[in-house]
């Protein structure tokens, strides 16, 4: 039985080596064949050599370099297609996702479970602010769509070909993998472990690049911002006819002193605020809708040797 690693690597050069040597040490201690797809999402720094050097001494080190950076989801996604294994797993290349957990997801696979997923506990390492955003995040996602997205769930999972092949026959433009994770189901085992740091260089994502990356996951897999605007749209109709026919009968019954203009520039701001909130979202959607349409391939190889 083969196990195909995906790692997505973009500007990685510190951590590949030691990634690789952790990664052979467990690979020993299992009973497996293996392959390792190292995905170079358009690195700017020595990580495609590194890679190749690899390539050199272990026929198992597989590479597929893209011509830029198509970002993290495309990486995952040209790694799955590629993956000839009976199994796959996805790790980033930090070492946050410990290869250690390999041999004890793997035995969730025996059970009969087709995919064992991770999820750390403590956000230890992460600043304050990133982890209480993250924390509504979850909370907002998981009222307003129907798919399972667990907080604090890794991209790290373990799954049977099967499911790899369900997830990359979703062909979408706009991917949100822990959304798409969830969405194909099968069965999923939940391992929970300690935040670990990156070893070496540095994150690739900043708080804009997140709250980016969130919205993503909102309009991918809820239709529900569009619905809060439809009621808006209601709620002040309700309330305009009722203030309608307030004032008309106060005019009736009193005549009509000219007053009142401060009250109706605030109201003017906030119905005009709120009709350019509801057109945002409907952009938003349509934006989306406009990428999906162009069927743009999701990366663009440059180098391989799959
Ligand atoms: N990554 C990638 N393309 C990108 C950004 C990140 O392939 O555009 C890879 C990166 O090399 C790493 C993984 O995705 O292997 C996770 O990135 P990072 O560790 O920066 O994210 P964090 O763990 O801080 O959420
Ligand atoms: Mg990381």
């Amino acid at each position: 039985m083969k196990i195909s690693v995906v790692i997505p690597c973009y500007n990685e050069q510190e951590s590949i080596g030691l990634f690789y040597n952790e990664m052979c040490s467990v690979s020993e201690e299992m009973n497996h064949e293996f392959e390792f797809i190292f995905v170079n999402d358009g690195s700017r720094d020595n990580t495609l050599a590194i890679i190749k050097e690899l390539r050199e001494k272990d026929s198992r080190v597989k590479y597929i370099s893209f011509s830029r950076n198509f970002g993290k989801e495309s990486a995952i996604y040209a790694g799955f297609s590629k993956a000839s294994g009976d199994y796959v797993v996805m790790m980033d290349a930090d070492l946050q996702d410990p290869p250690r957990l390999l041999p004890e997801m793997m035995k969730y696979i025996n059970q009969g479970y087709d995919s064992v997923a991770t999820r750390r506990v403590t956000r230890k390492g992460e600043p304050p602010i990133r982890s209480f955003f993250a924390r509504m995040f979850y909370k907002v996602i998981n009222k307003i769509s129907d798919v399972d997205i667990v907080d604090g769930a890794r991209d790290y999972r373990l799954m049977t070909a099967q499911m790899k092949d369900a997830i990359v026959s979703m062909k979408e433009y706009n991917r949100f993998s822990k959304g798409i994770f969830g969405w194909v189901g099968f069965q999923t085992k939940w391992l929970e472990y300690e935040n670990v740091e990156r070893v070496a260089g540095e994150t690739k994502w900043n708080f804009w690049k997140l709250f980016l990356y969130s919205l993503e996951g909102i309009i991918a897999f809820s239709t529900v911002p569009l619905v809060l605007a439809s009621m808006f749209g209601i709620i002040f109709c309700l309330l305009a006819f009722a203030m309608i026919l307030f004032i008309v009968v106060r005019t009736l019954a009193f005549g009509d002193p000219v007053a009142g203009w401060p009250s109706m520039v605030c109201i003017i701001f906030l119905i005009g605020g709120i009709q350019l909130l509801c057109i945002g979202i409907i952009g938003q959607y349509l934006s989306k809708t406009y990428l999906e349409t162009k069927k743009r391939p999701k990366y663009i190889i440059k180098d391989t040797n799959i």
